[in-house]
């Protein structure tokens, strides 16, 4: 049986990583799934001159920083995109790549979402199109689909794991050059193909028909959309948003019991000082709720 943990805590920049530290030295059992640089926002920041003790420090120091105060605290993250999260029985699942993981609260520390959406995605939107490739990849059995990257490879496996299931998987790459096609060009599945090409639109009307690349059409049955971040609604459905802002009370809870929010994903100001601040806020209230939990159980979420 799979390990529930009290907390998992989605995304590692500053508001992660700052819930991470709260809930160890809370004693928490928790995980925390982010991408790999773990924050590139912070990393681009070449010098921060207002956050409090590190006066003219550029962002990639302090990135390091932090680090080195979660490893010292025996803390370590997870490279795991996270691309559903599903609440059930006073427990959430997470899905990551192959993985699922499972815990009793969430805090989400995605950041801001600022990719721009492609020309018919919303509309077809669970209706071919999809943003986890293993919760969805499994209806796609036999037909045609493609997945576009837009996290640096990072969705490889997901891929891999669709070549499993479809007939013809398509991937295709942010840049338009597929540079995945020289990760593993000797085992790349044969039922792959990499066309060149950026994406400019998905097309269909009741359910996908084909993708636009600025080189050809492709018919296809289903897309997958894999982004570094993604809409913080289409990661945990019933989440509620305002102007793309996950809304949070003072206490950074969120108006799902056991999910709790911190930083840039809460919305403006985007600032260091308030992503830490209120990652620790969130920590805090998840152990306040399951602390809580423990002395009435759950029924349900
Ligand atoms: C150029 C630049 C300069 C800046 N200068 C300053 C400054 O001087 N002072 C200041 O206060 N602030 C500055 N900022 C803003 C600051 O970097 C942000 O406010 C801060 O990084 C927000 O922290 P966060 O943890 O909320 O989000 P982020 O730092 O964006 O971290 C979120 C992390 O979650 C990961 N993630 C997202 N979705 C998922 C998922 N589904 N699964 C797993 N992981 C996921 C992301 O990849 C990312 O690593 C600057 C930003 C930029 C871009």
């Amino acid at each position: 049986m799979a390990q529930v943990y009290d907390c998992i805590i989605v995304g590692c920049g500053p508001a992660g990583l700052s819930a991470a530290l709260n809930l160890k030295i809370r004693n928490k059992s928790f995980i925390i799934l982010g991408t790999k640089d773990c924050s590139q926002w912070l990393a681009k920041a070449e010098r921060v001159d207002n956050y409090l003790g590190f006066p003219a420090i550029s962002g990639s120091e302090l990135r390091d920083r932090f680090f080195d105060h979660i490893h010292q605290q025996g803390i370590e993250q997870m490279d795991a995109r996270v691309s559903a999260i599903y609440g059930g029985e006073g427990t959430f699942s997470l899905m990551a790549g192959r993985d699922t993981y499972q815990s009793r609260t969430v805090i989400v520390a995605t950041g801001v979402h600022v990719e721009r959406l492609l020309p018919g995605e919303n509309e077809l939107l669970g209706r071919g199109v999809s943003y986890c490739a293993t919760c969805d990849g499994p209806l796609y059995k036999g037909k045609k689909v493609a997945l576009i990257d837009y996290t640096q490879g990072e969705a490889w496996d997901e891929a891999l794991f669709l070549s499993e299931l479809a007939a013809k998987v398509y991937y295709l790459s942010a840049t338009g050059q597929n540079e995945a096609k020289a990760f593993t060009p000797s085992t790349n599945p044969k039922n792959m193909e990499f066309p060149l090409g950026k994406v400019l639109a998905l097309k269909g009307n009741e359910s996908i028909a084909s993708l636009q690349t600025d080189d050809q059409e492709i018919p296809i049955d289903g897309v997958f959309i894999l982004r570094e971040t993604m809409k913080a609604e289409n990661l945990l459905p019933g989440l509620e948003t305002r102007d793309g802002a996950i809304i949070v009370d003072a206490h950074m809870r969120t108006n799902m019991p056991g999910v709790f929010a911190g930083g840039d994903c809460t919305g403006k100001p985007y600032q260091l000082a308030k992503a830490v601040g209120q990652g620790a806020i969130a920590a805090l209230s998840a152990v306040s709720f399951l602390d809580e939990q423990q002395r009435t159980p759950a029924k349900g979420l």
